[in-house]
C-alpha cells in the first residue's frame, strides 16, 4: 500500500440533509488527512466531465441533474492505501443495499441519493483531483497526529 490521494464529494444531499460535518468526521477520524477542501456549486460542464463513464446508463440524466442542483462539499483525502479505505467507508452504491457502519448504510436509504462519491481507482482519483482542484489548492503540510496514526517504523519506514 502506498500513500494516495481521493477525491471525495459530499454530494447535494448531504450538505442539505446537515450531514456534511458528521461524514467529513468519519473520515477525519479514520486518520485520513484533508489536504483540499471547498464548498461549490458543480456546473453541467463538470459534471459529465466527472461522470463521463456514465454518459450511456440509463440513470445519468437524473445524476447529473441531482449532483448540480444544490452545492456539494469537494474533499482531496491522502493516507496509505485511501482510495480503498474510503470505497470501504462509503458502503455500496445503493443506500438501501449498504451495509450498516458504512456511510451509505447509517444515512440513507435512497438508490441515487447515495450521499458521497469517492474515486475508485488511482487512474480515477488523478483524473477526478484534477477536475475539481487546482494544484494550489491540494496542500502539503504535517499532521501532528501522523506518527500515532501510522506505525513510524512498519509503515512510514522512519527508524527511530
Ligand atoms: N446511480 C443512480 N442509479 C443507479 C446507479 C447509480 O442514481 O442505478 C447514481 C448514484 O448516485 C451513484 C452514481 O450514480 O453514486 C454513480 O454510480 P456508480 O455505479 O459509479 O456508483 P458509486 O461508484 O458512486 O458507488
Ligand atoms: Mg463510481
Amino acid at each position: 500500500m502506498s500513500m494516495e490521494r481521493t477525491l471525495i464529494l459530499l454530494k447535494p444531499d448531504a450538505v442539505q440533509r446537515g450531514l456534511s460535518g458528521k461524514i467529513l468526521a468519519r473520515f477525519e477520524e479514520k486518520g485520513l488527512k484533508i489536504v483540499g477542501m471547498k464548498l461549490m456549486q458543480m456546473s453541467q460542464e463538470l459534471a459529465a466531465q466527472h461522470y463521463s463513464a456514465h454518459k450511456e446508463k440509463p440513470f445519468y440524466k437524473g445524476l447529473v441533474s441531482f449532483m448540480t442542483s444544490s452545492p456539494i462539499v469537494a474533499l482531496a483525502l491522502e493516507g496509505i492505501g485511501a482510495i480503498e479505505i474510503c470505497r470501504k467507508m462509503m458502503g455500496a452504491t445503493f443506500g438501501s443495499k449498504a451495509e450498516p457502519g458504512t456511510i451509505r448504510g447509517d444515512f440513507g436509504v435512497s438508490n441515487s441519493f447515495n450521499l458521497v462519491h469517492g474515486s475508485d481507482s488511482k487512474e480515477a482519483a488523478d483524473k477526478e483531483l484534477g477536475l475539481f482542484f487546482k494544484p494550489e489548492e491540494l496542500l502539503e503540510y504535517n499532521l501532528a497526529a501522523f506518527t500515532w496514526i501510522y506505525d513510524p517504523v512498519e509503515e512510514l519506514g522512519q527508524q527511530g
